[in-house]
């Protein structure tokens, strides 16, 4: 990457283009806009259209008919393909572009966004693409009078919400499953960040994804989602976003046509160090990394430390050294390591987290505060909160931000026992040297996700998805595919 070919893209304006409906873009019903602000520098970035549930409709009622119609979803496997792998080109060819299109409104520096952001996409519509011609269905074993066939079938219209934190690596683990599996898809972006979903939906139309088949609708997630999530004609919700909203979409599908919703919400990981885990200097490196990579917004985010109270002192010491290491300032420039937090609102609200953890009786030992004011974005210094209790409303949230609260235990029994006393269940890490703890810890820990000796990083090949209410269903991997089919059996007699 060029850091000069990154101040060019970032120069240029970015005109208003509408919702993406039927392979085309409108203004929508209403032709209202919202204002999106940049968290570089706080100014005024692009006009994003405010979707109407007359909107909704309209791309509900086009991915229905492209559905029907069979344009795509009685397309070959072999075919889908095909365009699905052409559409991971043309994600791949442009992903600097793409890239800091989404780094502009969301804020996570360049270096990751490239990565976990654009090259993601373009791998995981790679993935599906080459799995759909090699998943088959089944014959039954029945007596020889008869015939039992279990099918394969798309559900038909999914509907897909996703945040802002990784718009396009979390809309790529929907859409491209979705796609691939024969279904329509209507995706509602965050509203402060849709501007690269919105390129995808170009680039899928450029690489022969037929009109109606992926439909992006933007706007608020009180009118737009809620509009999706009530619609009768959608069969199926992804979500990823937070418990509060889960729990909403949960009541959009009592009070409309049972849809099945499939949730991935918030998560309070814990990631245990114990005395014998085998180099504690590269344990507080990739712990720190852990939370305070993208300001902490990531859902597995490993904002709980825990730590063996032998070494407690020692280690919240070098975790704190390399938190105040990190280089925090604009995202686009390469030298960042850590880019701005999504808004003015988020970087409150984790500021009243410290506020609050403070009287609770926890001890800063590092950062806290709001840092680069001058620039008008909005930027916090990685923060280290020692001694948090496990009443602690530090210890029980989740703050989705830079905000490390860290808790001593005493032996293993104690350490599965802290790691489980929240109600989410998404992610953990355990760093020792002992097999066969580290067995126990990934059998002990209820979450979807255990990392041993490491702490993020699991790719495309395994599931992400939580237990408890952390959610349920699975992004990634081939388990990803499932819910996007219903089983259908045939019952045939010979
Ligand atoms: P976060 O805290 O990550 O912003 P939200 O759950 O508020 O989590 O947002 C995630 C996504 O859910 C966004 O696209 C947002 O617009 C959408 N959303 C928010 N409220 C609702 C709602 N009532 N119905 C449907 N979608 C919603």
């Amino acid at each position: 990457m060029d850091q000069s070919a990154i101040d060019t893209l970032r120069a240029q304006e970015i005109t208003p283009r509408g919702h993406f409906i039927n392979g085309a873009f409108h203004a929508g019903e209403t032709g209202a806009q919202h204002q999106v602000l940049s968290p570089i520098d706080g100014q005024p970035l692009a006009l994003i259209a405010e979707g109407s549930p007359v909107d909704v409709n309209a791309a509900v009622q086009a991915a229905r008919v492209a559905f029907e119609d069979g344009r795509w979803s009685r397309m070959a496997p072999a075919r889908r393909k095909k365009v699905l792998l052409k559409l991971a080109d043309l994600i791949e060819a442009r992903a600097l572009e793409i890239a800091v299109l989404g780094v502009r409104d969301n804020g996570t520096e360049i270096n990751m966004a490239y990565k976990a952001e654009a090259l993601s996409a373009a791998a995981t519509f790679r993935y599906y693409a080459e799995a759909i011609d090699k998943i088959y269905g089944q014959v039954a074993p029945t007596g020889h009078d008869v015939l039992g066939l279990v099918h394969h079938a798309p559900v038909g219209v999914v509907g897909a919400i996703v945040p802002w934190n990784f718009p396009l690596m979390i809309g790529s683990w929907k859409i491209a499953p979705a796609l691939a599996a024969g279904n329509s898809v209507v995706l509602k972006p965050a509203e402060s960040a849709s501007l690269s979903l919105l390129k995808i939906a170009e680039l899928a139309a450029e690489a022969g994804v037929p009109d109606g088949v992926l439909n992006v609708v933007t706007g608020r997630g009180s009118v737009v989602g809620e509009a999706l999530a009530l619609s009768m004609d959608v069969d199926i919700m992804v979500f990823t976003g937070s418990g509060a909203t889960g729990r909403q979409l949960l009541e959009y599908s009592a009070r409309s046509n049972l849809k099945r919703c499939y949730l991935e919400l918030g998560g309070k990981s814990a990631n245990i160090v114990f005395n014998d885990a085998p180099d504690l200097a590269e344990a507080a490196k990739v712990s720190a990394a852990g939370i305070f990579r993208n300001s902490g917004q990531v859902c597995v985010a490993g904002s709980r430390l825990l730590v063996q109270e032998d070494i407690y002192e020692d280690f919240v010491a070098e975790v704190s050294r390399h938190a105040e290491a990190f280089r925090v300032g604009d995202p686009l420039d390469l030298n960042s390591q850590i880019g701005a937090v999504h808004s003015l609102t988020e970087l409150e609200a984790n500021l009243d987290f410290v506020s609050k953890a403070e009287a609770e009786g926890a001890e800063r030992r590092t950062g806290g505060d709001r840092i680069l004011t001058e620039t008008g974005g909005y930027y916090m210094a990685p923060t280290v909160m020692a001694d948090v209790k496990e009443t602690d409303n530090l210890f029980q949230n989740e703050v989705f931000g830079p905000v490390l609260a860290v808790t001593p235990f005493k032996n293993e029994g104690e350490a599965i026992r802290l790691a489980n006393a929240t109600v989410y269940g998404l992610a953990g890490g355990v760093w020792t040297s002992n097999l066969s703890r580290a067995h126990r810890m990934v059998a002990g820990i209820k979450t979807g996700v255990v990392h041993v000796n490491t702490y993020g990083g699991a790719d495309l090949t395994v599931p992400l998805g939580g237990v408890g209410q952390s959610g349920n269903g699975h992004d990634k991997s081939l388990h990803a595919l499932e819910k996007y089919f219903d089983l259908k059996t045939a019952w045939i007699k010979l």
